[in-house]
């Protein structure tokens, strides 16, 4: 089975996550893809960050209706940081036989070779990156080389990029301003009704 890993802290999940599950279900041909939203994550400043509860539901508004896609909460119930290479060590020990995949945006392909222990994500898993922006594709090109002369595997998806960030939602909506075209409308309800990103 082919097994597509997303990582990230989905602060909130957005239309450029459900772009990127889309492209890399294009170029991977997955036979499922597994959210795994972070506790903290290692790479982001955690100060804004909405409770595990909160964002571990807006994924799954986010996905609902997709089949083969999941959510899971291994990384919420671990607690601390959450390091990409356990959450792969974890899917490798429950499925040996899967071929695993680790699906990400642009800003973190270019600084993949800098995370913690990239060498052991690298023979655990395929890395697949959508771009996020036109500005980030020479990067890209150049990131993907880095990684392959390490003996790394990468793809990168063929897509026009989305360009949407959950930052921005935030900024969006602590100013009043709608962001329903930029997150699904289940998410947007969910972010309206429990009055999340108001205040800071
Ligand atoms: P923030 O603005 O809070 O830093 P973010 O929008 O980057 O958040 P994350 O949840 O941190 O969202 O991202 C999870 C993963 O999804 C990362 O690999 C990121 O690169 C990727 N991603 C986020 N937005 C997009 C997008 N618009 N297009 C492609 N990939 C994206």
């Amino acid at each position: 089975m082919k097994t597509v890993i997303f990582g990230g802290s989905f602060n909130p999940f957005h239309l450029g996550h459900l772009k990127l599950i889309d492209e890399v279900a294009k170029a991977v041909e997955p036979d499922r893809l597994i959210l795994v939203p972070a506790h903290i994550p290692p790479h982001k400043s955690a100060e804004e960050l909405m409770s595990d509860a909160d964002r571990l539901e807006m994924c799954r508004l986010g996905i609902s209706g997709r089949p083969g896609t999941e959510v899971s909460d291994f990384e919420i119930r671990g607690g601390g940081k959450s390091y990409t290479v356990y959450t792969l060590e974890y899917f490798h020990s429950l499925w040996p036989q899967d071929e695993l995949y680790f699906a990400m945006g642009s800003d973190m392909l270019i600084n993949f070779l800098s995370w913690f222990r990239p060498e052991r994500i690298m023979e655990l898993a395929t890395l697949v990156c959508n771009c996020r922006d036109e500005a980030d594709r020479s990067a890209i090109r150049s990131a993907k080389s880095r990684i392959e002369a390490k003996g790394g595997r990468c793809i990168l998806t063929n897509c026009d990029p989305l360009v949407c960030s959950s930052t921005d939602i935030r900024a969006k909506i602590e100013r009043g301003e709608p962001i329903t075209e930029l997150v699904p409308r289940a998410v947007s309800e969910y972010i309206e009704k429990r009055g999340l990103y108001r205040e800071r």
